[in-house]
């Protein structure tokens, strides 16, 4: 969707002034390519008009920049379709706050429960999670498999077999009331989900909501269903009148599409964005940051606030003072290179930078790489990483063996390692203080 949209846009921003016939050709592109991303015909139509119409305003006309005047508008209009303000999960007063979470079966929902988990952990709250997808006992497995990674307790009623007793209201009931025994603050049920929308699995879910009276009902859609993630919003919608959207596989193709539409059609606020299979691929959604992303200006400010959650100020402060002192070794590059892998995948994070993101599509990056970097710094003794000008032919060749790869992989790390070195130094020169490298607001 992106990449059709700027073309749409750059055939106006080349050219002198905007008027009523380029206006109308325009608009007919960035309709075309809404519809190609499952946006919904009506929404399409809806947006396209809206934007022309402040556009042949005379404002633009008589701008000087008419292209950009006519891109703010379009970003203008994506944010507002996507709901304008970000909106937060309501917290109950008095705790546990109770959070269920229902939607297809294969849209995302464990492994959604289990990324709010750590997202909620961040944040300073102690959640408990409840197995109430009760049928198979793989699903109350792959809970528990997920929350163990993350040190999160999980609610389950098993029988004397130790299978899973098939009843998700009370396993929702007593989990709420385990919450309030052990102080966890937030419970979040994890639900049953089928094929398609059945009789049963609303009813169910019906159920479990007026036994548990939940704060807050996130409907989870797989992103990439295009037109069926807009019918199955809507009926969840009809039948639980739920509270907030959570968008997920927005890592794939069809990113954009679903968002638009159903943010128009059920107005519902979308919540949260899921991006990766990792559970570090979860973000909260912001309806200007996605329209930035459509656009193909990157996701900046997610960026930074994921980083954040990686540094601490002093940390960073160190880093700075490191890069301007020039003591900055392969240490500390280690050091960095872990913290960004706990930040997500490469790709996603690449994904996030202006620009970066239409370039990487199609790229196959490789995680592993990292890991090959890693192992190189790891069979370097300590001074080698910080003297790394006193690695001769012999050092490399034990390095290249220790570390399972060839000499010449040594010998590139070490180059590049000094390329990026001299890179920092002269950006933190160009930003003054190196203020740019300082990931707190
Ligand atoms: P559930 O049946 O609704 O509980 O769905 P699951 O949480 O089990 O997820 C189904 C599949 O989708 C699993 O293989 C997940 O790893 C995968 N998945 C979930 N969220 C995402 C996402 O945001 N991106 C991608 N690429 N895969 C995801
Ligand atoms: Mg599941």
């Amino acid at each position: 969707l992106s990449e059709k949209l700027e073309g749409a846009l750059q055939s106006v921003t080349g050219q002198g002034r905007i008027n009523e016939l380029n206006v109308a050709e325009t608009m007919r592109e960035i309709r075309r390519a809404l519809l190609n991303a499952d946006v919904n015909y009506q929404v399409a139509k809806e947006f396209t008009n809206n934007v022309k119409e402040k556009a042949l305003g005379e404002d633009v006309l008589t701008s000087v920049t008419p292209g950009q005047q006519l891109t703010k508008i379009v970003y203008d209009e994506l944010t507002r379709v996507l709901g304008g303000e970000h909106v937060e999960i309501e917290y109950a007063e008095d705790p546990p706050t109770v959070i269920l979470v229902a939607g297809l079966q294969g849209s995302g929902k464990t492994t959604f429960c289990s990324k709010l988990a750590k997202h909620l952990r961040s944040k300073g709250r102690a959640p408990l999670l409840a197995a109430a997808d009760v049928y198979r006992p793989a699903a109350v497995d792959q809970l528990q498999k997920l929350a163990s990674g993350i040190n999160v307790p999980v609610y389950t009623v098993s029988d004397d077999d130790g299978k899973p007793v098939q009843d998700a209201v009370r396993v929702a009931e007593e989990a709420v009331e385990e919450a309030r025994n052990t102080a966890r603050d937030v419970v979040i049920i994890d639900t049953a989900g089928r094929m398609h929308i059945d009789e049963a699995m609303m009813e169910e879910v019906s159920t479990i909501k007026s036994a548990v009276d939940p704060n807050e009902i996130l409907f989870v859609v797989d992103s990439m269903t295009g037109q069926d993630a807009v019918n199955t919003a809507k009926e969840f919608n009809e039948q639980l009148d739920y509270d907030g959207v959570v968008l997920t596989k927005l890592d794939g193709d069809t990113r954009g599409g679903a968002a638009l539409s159903i943010r128009s059609v059920v107005q519902k606020p979308i919540k949260f964005a899921s991006t990766g299979e990792k559970l570090d691929a979860l973000t909260e959604f912001y309806p200007d940051r996605m329209a930035q992303r459509i656009l193909g200006m990157g996701d900046v400010v997610s960026f930074v606030e994921r980083a954040q959650e990686q540094y601490d100020e002093k940390q960073a402060e160190k880093l700075q003072e490191k890069i301007r002192s020039e003591d900055f070794d392969l240490q500390d590059f280690y050091d960095q290179l872990q913290r960004i892998q706990k930040m997500g995948s490469v790709k996603d994070l690449l994904g996030m930078i202006p620009g970066v993101g239409r370039q990487i599509k199609d790229l196959d990056v490789d995680d592993d790489a990292f890991k090959h970097i890693e192992a190189m710094i790891q069979s370097m003794t300590p001074k080698e990483r910080s003297h790394p000008e006193i690695l001769n032919g012999t050092r490399r060749r034990r390095i290249a063996r220790g570390s399972g790869v060839e000499v010449r992989d040594v010998n590139q790390l070490i180059k590049q390692f000094r390329e990026m070195k001299k890179m920092m130094k002269t950006m933190s020169k160009l930003t003054g203080q190196g203020r740019s490298m300082n990931l707190k607001k």
